[in-house]
C-alpha cells in the first residue's frame, strides 16, 4: 500500500490520534504539516518524526478561524509542496454534559472546532486539491457520529456533522479525484479530556464520559478494551493510499464492535 502522492497537514496532530496519524503518514513517506492550536504537542511530534527520518512542519492554527486555515494550508504547501492529504482530527469534547447543563459558550466553541474547522480545512486545501485532480481527506469523526451516548449533545451533533459534511463532499467531488472519507474511532486513550478543559478554560464542564470509565467502557464495547493509536492510525493511512481511489463518502468505524450491537 502506498500513499497518495503529495505533503499532508493533520490538524490536531500534537497529541493523540492526530500525532499517530501524523507520524504514520510520514513513515509511509509523506512529508506533514502538524496543525494544532497548543504548540507544545506539536513540536514534540514534528520532533518524533525527525528522529524517525520524516520531514514535518509545525504550523499553529486554531481551526475554528478561517484566516487560520487559510494560512496554515499555504504554509504546507510552501513548505512541504503540493497537498495529497488532509486529516481533521482537531477536536474537543463536551464532558458529556446533558443539554440542561451545557451552556451556550461550550456549545458554540465545541461545534466551531470540531464541525466549522473540519468545513474550512476541507474547504482550504480542496482549493490545492481540485486543480491537481487528486486528494484523500480523512475526517475524524466519532462513533458520536452514528450514535448516541459517545458524548453530550454538542459533542454528538457535532460528531454527525462531521459524518454528513463527509458524505457531501465526498458525492460532489468522486468524479474529480478528490475522496472523503470519516473515520469513527470508539474508545482510544489520549489527552482528549484534558486537552478540551485546557482549550475551553473557565467555560469547560466537568469532563465526564466513557473514556475515563473502564466499566462503562467495557459495557460498551465488545472486544472489552480501549483501541490502539496504531489500530486508529492504519485506518486512516489505509484511506490516505493510492488504492483507496474507489473508497468515498465511508464512515469506517474503529470501535471494538460497540456500533454493530
Ligand atoms: P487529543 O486531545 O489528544 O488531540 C486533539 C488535538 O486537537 C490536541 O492536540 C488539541 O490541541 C487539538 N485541537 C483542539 N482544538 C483545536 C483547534 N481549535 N485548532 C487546532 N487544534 C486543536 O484528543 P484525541 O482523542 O486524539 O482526539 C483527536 C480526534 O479524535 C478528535 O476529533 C476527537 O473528537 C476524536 N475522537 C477521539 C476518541 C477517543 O476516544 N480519544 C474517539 C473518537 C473520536
Amino acid at each position: 500500500m502506498s500513499l497518495l502522492a503529495g505533503s499532508a497537514v493533520v490538524t490536531g496532530g500534537g497529541s493523540g490520534i492526530g500525532r499517530a496519524i501524523a507520524e504514520a503518514l510520514a513513515a509511509g513517506g509523506a512529508p506533514v504539516a502538524v496543525v494544532d492550536l497548543l504548540p507544545e504537542g506539536a513540536r514534540e511530534t514534528v520532533a518524533a518524526i525527525g528522529a524517525a527520518g520524516g520531514r514535518a512542519a509545525l504550523v499553529q492554527a486554531d481551526v475554528s478561524r478561517w484566516e487560520d486555515v487559510d494560512r496554515a494550508v499555504a504554509a504546507a504547501v510552501r513548505e512541504l509542496g503540493p497537498l495529497g492529504i488532509l486529516v481533521n482530527a482537531a477536536g474537543i469534547l463536551d464532558g458529556y454534559a446533558p443539554a440542561d447543563e451545557l451552556t451556550p459558550a461550550v456549545w458554540e466553541r465545541v461545534l466551531a472546532i470540531n464541525l466549522t474547522g473540519s468545513f474550512f480545512a476541507c474547504r482550504r486545501a480542496l482549493a490545492e486539491m481540485l486543480p491537481r485532480g487528486a486528494g484523500r481527506i480523512v475526517n475524524v469523526a466519532s462513533v458520536a457520529g452514528l450514535v448516541g451516548s459517545g458524548g453530550g449533545p454538542a459533542y454528538t451533533a457535532s460528531k454527525h456533522g462531521v459524518v454528513g459534511l463527509t458524505r457531501q463532499l465526498a458525492i460532489t467531488y468522486a468524479a474529480q479525484g478528490v475522496t472523503v472519507n470519516a473515520i469513527c474511532p470508539g474508545v482510544i486513550a489520549t489527552a482528549l479530556r484534558a486537552n478540551s478543559t485546557r482549550i475551553l478554560g473557565a467555560d469547560a464542564p466537568v469532563m465526564r464520559g466513557v473514556g475515563g470509565d473502564d466499566a462503562a467502557m467495557r459495557a460498551l464495547t465488545p472486544a472489552g478494551r480501549r483501541g490502539t493509536l496504531a489500530e486508529v492510525a492504519a485506518a486512516a493511512a489505509y484511506l490516505a493510499s493510492a488504492e483507496a481511489a474507489y473508497v468515498t463518502g465511508h464512515t469506517l468505524v474503529i470501535d471494538g464492535g460497540w456500533t454493530a450491537r
